[in-house]
């Protein structure tokens, strides 16, 4: 078999192609993969011949594309989007139509005639031949679910067999569409009927033309030398236009370059970089790839340059990429993968040899170690924009782990540091077995070379805790893996406004129902999903500031400022003043295991300096009951059909029954009806609160001082949330829309509207079946200011003592089997029926004593930083008491200013001083200086993380020294200089020094 040979070979190379037929003839999957893929190109070469595929494409030419997000226009039920259920739904060229699979109508049809523009009907615009265009152009070309198109699949199988037959049937493909490429719109989904603003290209949205670019470029690479492309391209002579199928592809590949109309505005040329976003990367992307193949110098030295920075400042110093979704992450990371192998390719050729990216341990961690430390009982995460979680399964995510192991292969093929590729081989030796059925779908699982491995490793799950300093992720998990994640890190981009707010992991199943994101920009993304009260949090002031169309709030992060581990209960608390701009703003979140492998949930969230907080609890994605004990129901006249009409002064005109904009939420997360003012698209209320979504509210006043609210899910799962209450506590329940408005789910809220207010709950989450209830809990008399304390039964004939207090001080705590003393702010007891003490914990106290026994907690002491190795990462502290679990440090200017995180990776105890590394690189981002005048500093590259960066420092290579006041725009730094920079200066922005100091979580 001879191998073709590439122009390049800037993706693929023959070393790769040997990799593949390496692979075919080691691993059943691959040659299985291959054979399936060889049928596909086969069938197709007989299905369709080259006059079809010209006809076809070019009848296009003028037409819509469209995802269909109206649905239909008879059953005004939404289209199935999995790739089989659409399959079934398009008929074959040339008919241009497709079947409802829920009411069976066929569009177009003589109701609803579509010459290929679409149509209006009752306000929304619908594209049945557009989303046939979208479909047909997603298989023959590829694209919008990150798939190759049947061009790229037949360009590897000539790569792979040497048959030109494949080559001339992907020249043909790549002819037809080059030639009605450049001026189409992208899909109409997303823009008002008829608009003729550019939003991509083809079915292609924004990014996606970027990621298609790359296998398009690879393509043309590989068939570059064949004969067929400097005859007259077939598709231009059609169109009656001239050009060869090279110029034509070749003019495919150059359109639509460096900027992205339609979506975030940035520009490449020159080399500039703008805000560092997902869509950026997928430009730069591009530009790699068809800098490589078209021999472009600019675009590859840019590209090299661009992806230094991406690794830089995209990603923080704990490995976690800027935007706020993890999903975003994920999705990221594989366009991290290509820029960086695209930029080492690249590199050949360039004057000033760049850092190589698969040497940074950054970008290890991001792409490899960060995905599986962050799952939750096997889920990955789906805070922020990401969609709704509704998996049953303790199982790791499949796709995060296939993700895993390929960026894994990454690193073991190209990585040249010897550490990194022994810890990737490990990951592929624990990850192979679990992935290896699945692999095949992407070329890149062809073309690398899959090791084998003698012995298989296992993969853990991983335990207790994981906390990402800079990005402020805080994920817990006690020894049921009962899981809860809490976020205080600063809000980005694809953020949503849920600092403080629980996600909760029981069951194999996200209990805490986040509504999750599919369309950007929609009313129910723009006016409810992202909102705060839609999250399991507190909403302070109504969230009254919130302007129309605003995500969140700008946030520039809290803490972590506490954590606690044992096997009985595992603790943590985050603090975020900020957010509100209130004297304390902060939640303690603990996990207890109980013995029928349920756990509770103790809450404890403190608000000082707020007017009106609103508490705000949810459960279940599943069809639910809620019920409330304790409570009585106001009959007089209250006013509010929704959230936002109770106390209202104004007349809303939304706040009535059938008006609100819950019940009006429907397909295409937008309004039906439309009422005066509003609009389909983009489009909120002032303030953009999200209140206006919860309707149908009923309002109680407490008639006990802990009430009962119980969810009972049709699933066979009950969650009982068990609260403190104050006397003038006002209890509301009200129902929300999921994105779309299909369901309907009850909603729990407590509002208070005192100056300082501390919610206390317990959260127990069972299958119906399991005995095991918790009963309540019996507020306890405390000595102390601010002291809450409780006692409950916990099942097998335990009693619980909580007490917590926001400040550390002398608690007395009185309980039925003596007094409580804890020397600190926060502790827990375990007794028998008798009083027998079982466990205790001394969460956050020097010492406690109960019945005669002292228990002995740490004393958390502040130790100064005698000395920084910022190149080893090594901090030199004078001796003191090390935790036994010393996992994060927290480091801070003084003891009373804020603190960041550390994940620490060794301690070293010698007998003059501590010596601890750091997991974390300690460059928070970079960047080099433009211009250095007064107090304004000008970089050359942007600082998405900057939301953070008050009161960091910048160093400089040559002496420059600064703290930061202040990040006005991602390229222009106010500080106070204390040694001036030069123009051309290289610059680290850091959070610890030799004089800071230091404390362990
Ligand atoms: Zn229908
Ligand atoms: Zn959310």
């Amino acid at each position: 078999m001879k191998t073709p040979v590439p122009k390049i070979g800037f993706y693929f190379s023959p070393d790769n192609v040997a990799m593949a037929r390496r692979n075919i003839e080691t691993h059943e999957w691959a040659k299985r993969r291959f054979e399936q893929m060889r049928q596909q190109c086969d069938d197709f070469l007989a299905g369709y011949s080259d006059e079809v595929i010209y006809q076809c494409t070019l009848s296009m030419r003028g037409q819509t594309f469209a995802y269909g997000i109206s649905g239909c226009p008879y059953c005004q039920k939404s289209f199935p989007s999995s790739p089989e259920a659409q399959s079934r739904m398009f008929s074959l060229f040339p008919d241009k139509t497709l079947t409802c699979p829920n009411c069976s109508h066929t569009l177009p049809n003589t109701d609803f005639p579509d010459d290929g523009r679409g149509f209006v009907h009752k306000g929304s615009a619908y594209y049945p031949v557009g989303m046939w265009n979208f479909y047909t152009a997603g298989w023959l070309l590829g694209g919008v679910r990150d798939h190759e198109g049947m061009v790229t699949k037949l360009t590897y199988m000539y790569m792979l067999t040497g048959e030109k037959k494949y080559a001339q049937k992907a020249i043909v493909i790549l002819d037809a569409f080059a030639a009605v490429f450049p001026g189409t719109l992208g899909p109409r989904d997303f823009t008002p009927y008829a608009s003729k603003v550019e939003m991509g290209r083809l079915h292609l949205l924004t990014s996606i033309v970027h990621r298609v670019k790359v296998f398009l470029a690879h393509d043309y690479d590989w068939l570059y030398h064949l004969e067929d492309m400097d005859t007259l391209s077939p598709a231009l002579t059609l169109l009656g236009e001239p050009g060869t199928v090279r110029e034509n592809i070749e003019g495919m590949l150059h359109d639509y370059m460096l900027t992205e109309p339609g979506g975030p505005a940035y520009n490449l040329k020159d080399g500039n970089l703008t805000e560092l976003h997902n869509h950026e990367a997928d430009g730069v992307r591009a530009m790699l790839a068809v800098g490589l193949v078209t021999e472009q110098r600019e675009y590859c030295e840019w590209g090299i340059n661009a992806t230094e920075v991406f690794l830089s400042n995209a990603v923080g110093r704990d490995g976690m990429y800027f935007e706020g979704s993890y999903g975003y992450s994920m999705f990221t990371i594989t366009v991290f993968l290509d820029m960086a192998l695209l930029s080492v390719r690249a590199v050949s050729g360039t004057p000033s040899v760049p850092s190589h990216p698969f040497a940074s341990e950054r970008f290890f961690r991001f792409a490899v170690q960060n995905p599986m430390e962050m799952l939750c009982q096997g889920h990955l995460p789906c805070y922020g924009d990401w969609g709704q979680d509704r998996v049953r399964s303790r199982e790791p995510d499949a796709k995060t782990l296939r993700d895993t192991y390929r960026a894994a292969l990454h690193f073991y093929h190209v990585s040249p540091q010897s550490n990194i590729r022994d810890e990737a081989a490990d990951w592929l030796k624990r990850l192979y077995p679990l992935v290896f059925s699945q692999l095949g779908e992407k070329g890149i699982d062809l073309f690398l070379w899959h090791p084998v491995w003698k012995h298989a490793a296992p993969l853990h799950l991983p335990k207790d805790v994981t906390i990402t300093g800079q990005a402020g992720i805080g994920i817990l998990r006690d020894t049921n893996e009962t899981t809860v994640l809490m976020r205080t890190g600063a809000n980005h981009t694809h953020a949503h406004d849920d600092a403080l707010a629980l996600t909760c992991y029981a069951y194999g199943k996200e209990i805490s129902a986040d509504l999750g994101y599919s369309v950007y920009g929609s009313n129910g993304h723009y006016g409810w999903t992202t909102k705060s009260i839609a999250h399991n949090t507190v909403v302070v002031n109504k969230d009254n500031q919130m302007k129309k169309g605003q995500l969140y709030k700008p946030f520039s992060g809290g803490e972590f400022s506490l954590l606690y581990r044992s096997p009985e209960a595992v603790v943590y608390e985050g603090k975020a003043p900020s957010l509100y701009g209130t004297d304390a703003f902060q939640r303690m979140v603990g996990l207890v295991p109980l013995p029928d492998g349920s756990s509770y949930l103790v809450d404890f969230f403190y608000i000082r300096g707020a007017g009106t907080c609103d508490y705000s609890f949810r459960a279940f994605h599943e069809k639910a009951e809620l019920t409330l004990e304790g409570v009585r129901q106001l009959t007089e006249e209250q006013g509010g059909w929704t959230l936002a009409g109770v106390e209202s002064s104004a007349k809303l005109y939304f706040d009535e029954p059938g008006k609100s904009f819950g019940e009006r939420l429907t397909t295409g997360e937008t309004f039906v009806p439309l009422l005066e003012g509003e609009k389909t698209q983009y489009w909120t209320p002032a303030p953009n609160n999200g209140y206006g979504f919860i309707y149908d509210i009923r309002q109680y006043h407490p008639q006990l001082s802990s009430i009962k609210a119980r969810w009972e899910s049709e699933e066979g799962y009950e969650m009982a949330w068990h609260g403190l209450m104050d006397a003038d506590d006002r209890v509301m329940t009200g129902k929300y829309p999921n994105l779309s408005g299909t369901e309907q789910h009850p909603i729990l809220i407590v509002r208070s509207h005192r100056p300082t207010k501390q919610y206390t709950a317990l959260i127990h989450t069972t299958k119906k079946e399991n005995p095991l209830r918790i009963t309540g809990l019996h507020r306890l008399n405390a000595r102390g200011g601010e002291v809450t304390a409780f006692a409950v039964e916990a099942g097998s004939g335990w009693l619980d003592f909580w007490a917590y207090s926001p400040v550390a001080q002398p608690i007395a705590v009185r309980t039925r089997f003596g007094e409580w003393c804890i020397e600190g702010r926060c502790g827990f007891l375990r007794t028998d029926r008798t009083g027998k003490l079982l466990a205790y914990a001394c969460i956050e106290a020097v010492s406690m004593t109960f019945q005669g026994k002292k228990m002995e907690g740490t004393k958390r002491e502040w130790v100064p930083i005698k000395s920084i190795d910022y190149k080893k990462r090594a901090l030199r502290l004078r001796p003191h008491s090390i935790p036994k679990s010393a996992d994060y440090i927290r480091i801070a200017p003084a003891p009373d200013a804020p603190a960041s995180l550390y994940s620490v990776k060794e301690v070293r105890n010698g007998q003059e001083e501590v010596t601890v590394l750091l997991r974390d690189s300690f460059s928070l981002s970079r960047g080099l200086i433009v211009s250095c005048e007064k107090n304004t500093i000008r970089t050359c590259y942007p600082l998405p993380l900057a939301a953070s960066f008050r009161g960091k420092l910048m160093l400089g290579e040559r002496g420059g020294r600064a703290v930061i006041e202040d990040v006005p725009d991602l390229k222009t730094i106010r500080a106070r200089i204390l040694a001036p920079f030069t123009g051309g200066e290289a610059f680290d922005i850091i959070d610890a020094a030799e004089g800071y100091v230091t404390q362990w979580l």
